[in-house]
């Protein structure tokens, strides 16, 4: 077996949900560590393109976009194919994209349609494409040199901090974050690392319509560091990751949340 002969000189990395919002800052900070990436997108094909757009307006590294719905397992073919097909070989994957409840309801009104799409599109749809990454990632380390890929799951605070008026929302988040530990512990002996990056409250489409609460929450005290998270505050921490600086650490969290996990008694 040897790599196709169009395999990029460089480590490439597939940022899932990078058309808007967090993704989007992911990839563009790792473009700038000199990583060739893979746009996914599931609506947005205007947004993806302007991603690539900024990333070919700053930096010579290849992009690319693929339309493909992280909910659907068959789509996680297509959008690793596509990346094989323009890049030859996978470095990082990201598993970034994700929805918010359908709208916020209390616990006991919560709806199945909205539990089963939130945890199809942030856990079952991570879970798999993680599994159809990894043995792409293996197959790889038997034929290339020099070569060390990571997984990074995008959780949130969520994983932890209760709102029982999303409680799909936190009841994916929390298993992301297991999976996080459970592909640590299965791909370390392959030489794959993977992390977990818990952001806090970071402004993008995601909470415009919670802006007015949050802002409020913020000056009331709700964070150490009293401001928004920036979707660059989320790219920077991957990119970190990315840059191979973390080699000896594998299921490690990294908190991107102002302190907001920091108890005070
Ligand atoms: P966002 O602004 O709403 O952007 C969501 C992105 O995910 C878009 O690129 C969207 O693509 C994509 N996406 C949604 N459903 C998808 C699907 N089924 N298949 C493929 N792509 C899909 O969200 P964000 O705030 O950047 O959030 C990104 C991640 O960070 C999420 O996992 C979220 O839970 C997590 N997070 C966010 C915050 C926050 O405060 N914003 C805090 C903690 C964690 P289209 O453009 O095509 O719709």
């Amino acid at each position: 077996m040897s790599l196709p002969s169009n395999t990029s000189q460089r480590p490439v990395a597939l940022v899932t949900g990078s058309s808007r919002g967090i993704g989007r800052a992911i990839a563009l900070e790792l473009a700038r560590i000199g990583c060739e990436v893979m746009i996914n997108y599931v609506a947005n094909e205007a947004a993806a393109e302007e991603t690539c757009e900024a990333i070919r307006a700053e930096s010579k590294v290849l992009v690319a976009k693929c339309k493909a719905d992280i909910a659907d397992l068959q789509d996680h073919a297509k959008l690793l194919e596509a990346t094989r097909a323009e890049f030859g070989r996978l470095d990082f994957l990201v598993n970034n994209a994700g929805i918010a409840s359908d709208k916020r309801v209390d616990l006991l009104d919560a709806s199945e349609d909205s539990f089963d799409h939130v945890i199809k599109v942030n856990l079952r749809g991570p879970y798999f494409l993680s599994q159809a990454a990894a043995r792409w990632m293996i197959e790889q380390k038997s034929v290339a040199e020099n070569y060390s890929p990571a997984i990074i799951n995008i959780t949130s605070v969520s994983a932890f901090a209760a709102s029982p008026e999303r409680g799909d929302y936190c009841v994916s988040k929390a298993g992301l974050a297991m999976m996080t530990k459970l592909y640590a512990l299965r791909l370390a002996a392959e030489g794959i690392n993977v992390y977990e990056i818990r952001p806090g409250v970071i402004e993008t489409d995601m909470t415009a319509n919670v802006k007015e609460k949050y802002d409020h929450m913020i000056d009331d005290g709700l964070t150490p560091i009293k401001r928004w998270g920036t979707p660059e505050d989320v790219g920077r921490a991957v990119a970190a990751i990315a840059s191979g600086s973390l080699p000896f650490s594998t299921g490690e969290v990294i908190n991107v949340d102002g302190g907001f996990h920091l108890r005070r008694l």
